[in-house]
């Protein structure tokens, strides 16, 4: 195995409830018209100042660093970071990164990967270099940029580690998650680890791509006797390979100065731990405890985790109802159901009193699980009454040995063929009857009774 060191410089959209930019009261609606929610301040006007920063951009991006384990720092500061490119009309971005900086959060560190950077800065406008054109919407957007320390052994712990960095994000909605996240990789391979960095990665699984691909390519570099340089390349998406871009520089000199018009934001103890508060519990320590609380398998506690609503629908229900069943109907039936009708929990109105209707009728045996998916998938389009719905539409399983034999009885009799297969050891022969009888009673049987009912019947 080749020894590889990789790290991430994570950038996501704020998802911010006012949704305004960072310096200014401008919208940071998605798909607006280009260059109308703008101002004088976010496309840097002469002569105009920036406003005091988005306070709720402030708080979740503090939230974000508390959440990765990171120290916060109580004395924030912006820096102005020069340079001129068609996006940036101030000529400086307005970001606390660079020399004098004071990132919000710092020395996190989060299932096992060192956090050295949580800060908070502003996009740039949109410029397209083919036409030229640039759309100021985007100016002023407030952006998260988490910073990794090369801890990254495998692109699988990568994979993993992304994953539970993105569901940890959800369970604060601190990223916007219709933008998802953009990622600057760093890769290098040993023995040397001459690092090469892979630039705007878009998406989780193009940023896990990249990586496979780069460790691929420089294993075969090395293996033909090349050395490798350190050098910045892109990903491209259309082929999945990563391609140079150029070898590496002297650092850009940015020429950062801290922003005169701006005060540093000072907080205290009492604010960081006001904010403390709001946090829920993080995903990987809801793992580990609903497993042991509920004694469910940590699978099913992974996946029922993987979305904070159904994980709370999840303890919602299992108090009421066997958390087994309640762990195996979430993770594996309603999932179902949310998959097909590309939907998530949030988008559909069902809740625990569904669900623990819903369970109580399978647990006492009074429909089948058959009928049970059915009524869930009508959930998901819209909600309704189930116990009165079972009623209207005469939905009660049928039990009792002596109705159901009467039926399968009929359905040996319309099937000397199916039943002599069976006599002649064709197990699937029996699936068959099964599902005739299923059919005749529109779900309504338990396949299990029914299968002894028929193997009495026939042997
Ligand atoms: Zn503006």
């Amino acid at each position: 195995m080749t020894e590889i060191k990789c790290g991430l410089e994570i950038h996501g959209y704020i998802n911010v409830e006012n949704k305004t930019k960072l310096f200014c009261n401008c919208s940071i609606e998605e798909d607006a018209t280009p260059n109308t929610n703008i101002c004088p301040i976010c496309t840097a006007m002469p002569g105009s100042k920036p406003m005091l920063p988005n306070k709720q951009a402030v708080d979740k991006i503090i939230a974000i660093a508390l959440m990765l384990g990171c120290k916060i720092n109580k004395r924030m500061l912006f820096q102005r970071k020069h340079y001129s490119w068609p996006d940036l009309p101030a000529g400086f971005q307005k970001t606390m990164s660079g020399s004098y900086s004071n990132p919000v959060g710092v020395n996190g560190k989060f299932l096992g990967i060192r956090i050295s950077d949580v800060h908070l800065e502003e996009d740039p406008a949109r410029w397209d270099p083919v036409t030229g054109n640039v759309d100021y919407n985007r100016s002023g957007f407030p952006l998260v940029e988490i910073v990794t320390e090369p801890d990254f052994k495998s692109t699988n712990e990568l994979r993993d580690w992304l994953k539970a960095l993105l569901t940890t994000l959800n369970y604060i909605k601190a990223i916007d998650k219709n933008s998802g996240v953009k990622a600057d990789t760093n890769i290098s391979i040993g023995p040397k680890f001459s690092r090469v960095e892979v630039k705007n990665v878009n998406s989780f699984s193009n940023i896990v791509k990249a990586a496979e691909y780069e460790v691929l390519r420089q294993e075969e570099e090395i293996k033909e006797g090349k050395e490798i340089k350190q050098q910045t390349r892109a990903f491209d998406e259309k082929h999945n390979k990563t391609i140079f871009m150029r070898s590496k520089e002297e650092a850009a000199d940015y020429m950062f100065i801290p922003e005169p018009d701006l005060p540093a934001i000072n907080i205290d103890d009492n604010y960081i731990e006001k904010i403390i508060k709001t946090l829920p519990e993080s995903p990987d320590k809801k793992i580990e405890r609903l497993a042991k609380q509920y004694k469910i398998k940590k699978q099913d506690a992974f996946v029922i985790c993987s979305d904070i609503m159904l994980s709370e629908l999840f303890e919602k229900t299992a108090r009421k109802i066997n958390p087994l069943l309640a762990a195996r109907w979430l993770r594996f039936e309603l999932l179902r159901v949310l998959n097909y009708n590309k939907k998530e929990l949030s988008e559909t109105e069902i809740n625990e009193k569904h669900m623990i209707s819903l369970l109580t009728l399978i647990e006492e045996n009074k429909i089948t699980e058959t009928t049970a998916q059915k009524i869930l998938e009508k959930l998901a389009e819209k909600p309704f009454d189930i116990n009165s719905c079972v009623k209207e539409h005469k939905l009660m399983a049928i039990s009792g040995v002596k109705e159901l034999e009467k039926i399968c009885r009929d359905v040996i009799l319309k099937n000397p063929k199916v039943v002599s297969d069976y006599k002649k050891g064709r197990k699937e022969a029996l699936h068959f009857l099964i599902g005739q009888v299923m059919k005749a009673t529109k779900g309504k049987a338990s396949p299990k009774e029914l299968k002894q009912i028929f193997t009495k019947l026939i042997n």
